[in-house]
């Protein structure tokens, strides 16, 4: 095992500024020459890649530099050295002469089971493959019997959190959510109308929604997925009221297995 970034480090630093983090702090330091040499031949569009432990195949941050930028400026920059200096705890960058903090947890490598890293150019590209695979694995799940699509629901790996962007992360949510939307049986779990469409498979559209969402540590579970029409969805996603989580996990429980 080898990390990603060191093995490809040639044909990555043609198109991004990377630099190893030093162990002590995951600390480290872009340099004004070479964050100039990037910006004459890219503009904006590179990424500052900080990597870390040799051994560890996916120990690095690939961040655009946009997002960096406002950190990259004169007031803070070590004016013998020419620099910029950062250290990393807990996904938090923190730049050294600048009082502001960063979340980088979003940057934290994790597709590149799917594409070597240097083929991709901006975070941008990376989410379009996330959905692409995202699809693929929905797709896979919709074509499954009832028979496998219960099988496989019943040896669910209850306790393993998949990093977010592995194939087995897709996989298993797929699989929940396909799960979900079959027991809803075509109508919303919360205004409990038919689904407003059918799909081109003639399948009522439903859309499988977390009732405790995943950022707030909700699990990826059958008792933790609901189907929703997209009216009612787009509600549970712009207030998240208690009493409709309420009716909804009672509907998830109430079964319609
Ligand atoms: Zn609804
Ligand atoms: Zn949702």
């Amino acid at each position: 095992m080898i990390n990603v970034i060191l093995s490809n480090l040639e044909s990555i630093k043609k198109r991004h500024y990377a630099q190893k983090a030093k162990s002590t702090g995951y600390w480290v330091a872009f340099y004004e020459s070479v964050l100039n040499r990037y910006k004459a031949q890219f503009g904006e569009d590179f990424n500052l890649i900080i990597y870390g432990d040799e051994n560890l195949r996916d120990d690095f941050f690939s961040i655009p530099y946009i997002q960096l930028k406002d950190f990259l400026t004169e007031p803070h920059i070590d004016e013998q050295k020419r620099r910029w200096v950062f250290s990393i705890e807990n996904n938090i960058l923190r730049a050294h002469r600048n009082p502001k903090r960063v979340d980088i947890m979003e940057f934290r490598g994790n597709i590149i089971d799917i594409q070597p890293l240097y083929q991709y150019q901006t975070v941008k590209d990376l989410n379009k493959l996330q959905q692409r695979k995202e699809d693929t694995f929905q797709k896979d799940a919709e074509w499954l019997s009832q028979e496998e699509l219960m099988r496989r629901i019943q040896s669910l790996d209850r306790g393993a959190t998949h990093r977010e962007g592995t194939t087995k992360y897709y996989q298993r949510r797929a699989i929940v959510s396909e799960y979900a939307k079959r027991r809803a049986n075509g109508i919303c779990q919360l205004c409990q109308h038919p689904a407003p469409f059918v799909d081109i498979r003639n399948k009522p559209y439903l859309e499988a929604h977390h009732v405790i969402w995943l950022s707030r540590n909700g699990d990826d579970t059958p008792e933790n997925t609901a189907a929703l029409c997209p009216n009612c969805h787009r509600k549970m996603h712009i207030l998240n009221i208690t009493s409709d989580q309420e009716i909804i996990l009672s509907r998830i429980s109430g079964g319609g297995e």
